[in-house]
């Protein structure tokens, strides 16, 4: 008997016995491409040599230390790699040991940033978009914007939404001629509405995962947000996650955007999944204001900074420098949504193929002229993931939104190491799989 409580309880879940490189094998011996790096996490592939070296090596000194009274030469390398690599003055890193973690602290700190700032402060709101994931603790739920919402509230009152940078499906109707960037500039109706001396901050993943599939804003939107979080005196958060650390085809993903935020949330791929990690990358001026205040942030948790997950990644991100593999994200990807845009978009029930970097999405559609998703309780993307499995490819799925304003979509989001003959050997199996999902749906 299993006496697992498994988050999908009616599930069978495969079993893993090993990884090795971008593959997974289960306890029967068969082996899949992990297309998806389990949740754009594993972004080294498995059992890489120089990180399970690394990750001996510090537990064999020291693994744990409680952050209340002691610092490490592993904290301390991390912080300095991480602060030379990110943008501008955001030179501190608080960390913790994931991505809700991270975004929950993100939150408390903008918060108390205005406390310490301004000695008093009415700035708590913390306004999100829809069609976003920001975590599964409640925090970080109230600022996400998606169906994973729907049965936990009431969430924190006071977290407004603005309409998503969708450009496939536009919020406000408008195509790439006619578009001005209306959907950063609903940022600014929010900031009036709401009124700005009561708003803290702005949190935004600068390419949308779980809850959309890649989405890609346009290439003014950050520039227009910064403007209007400068304008309004309000934080803006970078949510990057799952796009941080290379996942995008450059080491942060908002220079692709050219902008520096306040604060980036990171996770997943700071570790690459070898030990649980997250951060909040801090700019010098909030750092200073706590310094020059009451000098305490308050919050914690157990295990965050410890030696060993601080280890794996000094580890995971030198090896992403010294093996190219930012670079490699971004040649690789631009091959690979190119092969997958030929591939699947004659499919009928394929909307869109998009992304950037190693971060694709397939949106899935049921009438591709007018964009109308399947119902939700027709579990496209889970059929189709199932039926890509039977290819021995491990994708993402992502159920579409009850509202209809969203189709079902599968993330991909392979190992930052992917060579063109493995992106070649994937694209190959996505098509077999598509090929066989299409004949079984035939309506
Ligand atoms: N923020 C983003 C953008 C994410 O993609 C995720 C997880 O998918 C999270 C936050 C939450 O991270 P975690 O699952 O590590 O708590």
């Amino acid at each position: 008997m299993d006496h697992v409580f498994y988050r999908n309880v009616n599930k069978n879940y495969m079993e893993v016995q090993y990884g090795e490189g971008i593959y997974l094998y289960d306890t029967d011996g068969n082996r899949y491409m992990d297309a998806c790096s389990g949740a754009a996490v594993s972004n080294l592939g498995h059992a890489h040599p120089r990180i399970l070296a690394a990750m001996a090596e510090q537990a064999g000194k020291v693994a744990f230390s409680h952050l209340s009274r002691w610092t490490s030469g592993s904290i301390k390398e991390l912080a300095a790699l991480v602060g030379e690599l990110a943008p501008g003055t955001l030179n501190k890193l608080y960390l913790v040991s994931g991505g809700s973690e991270a975004t929950e602290a993100a939150l408390k700190m903008a918060r108390q940033y205005y406390l310490e700032r301004d000695g008093k402060s009415s700035k708590y709101k913390i306004i999100s978009r829809w069609k976003s994931f920001h975590g599964n603790t409640i925090g970080a739920l109230s600022m996400t914007g998606d169906k994973r919402r729907k049965k936990y509230g009431p969430l924190l009152l006071d977290f407004p939404h603005i309409a998503p940078a969708y450009c496939y499906r536009c919020p406000f109707g408008k195509n790439q001629d006619s578009c001005s960037v209306e959907c950063a500039l609903d940022l600014e109706r929010a900031l009036k509405m709401e009124g700005a001396d009561n708003v803290a901050a702005f949190i935004a993943e600068s390419v949308g995962g779980a809850a959309c599939g890649a989405i890609v804003p346009h290439k003014e939107y950050f520039k227009i947000i910064r403007q209007i979080c400068d304008h309004y005196d309000i934080l803006y958060i970078d949510d990057e996650v799952m796009a941080g650390f290379g996942r995008t085809g450059t080491m942060f993903s908002i220079a692709d955007w050219g902008v520096v935020p306040d604060m980036i949330c990171v996770a997943k791929g700071m570790s690459a999944g070898y030990s649980p990690i997250g951060g909040v990358v801090v700019k010098d001026e909030i750092h200073a204001a706590f310094k020059q205040g009451s000098g305490v942030f308050v919050h914690g948790h157990t295990y965050g900074g410890n030696p060993l997950s601080a280890a794996v990644s000094v580890a995971v991100v030198k090896t992403l420098i010294e093996e190219n593999l930012v670079e490699n994200s971004r040649l690789v990807g631009e091959y690979l949504l190119g092969k997958l845009q030929e591939k699947l978009l004659p499919y009928w029930f394929v909307g869109d193929v998009r992304g950037k970097g190693l971060m694709l999405g397939v949106e899935l559609v049921k009438d591709k002229d007018t964009k109308e998703p399947f119902q939700v309780a027709l579990g496209m993307a889970e059929k189709l993931t199932a039926a890509l499995i039977k290819h021995s490819v491990i994708v993402y799925p992502g159920t579409g939104s009850a509202d209809g304003e969203n189709g079902d979509h599968i993330l991909l989001a392979p190992p930052l190491t992917l060579t063109i003959e493995q992106a070649d050997e994937l694209v190959a199996a996505m098509a077999d799989g598509f090929a066989e999902f299409e004949k079984r749906i035939a309506f």
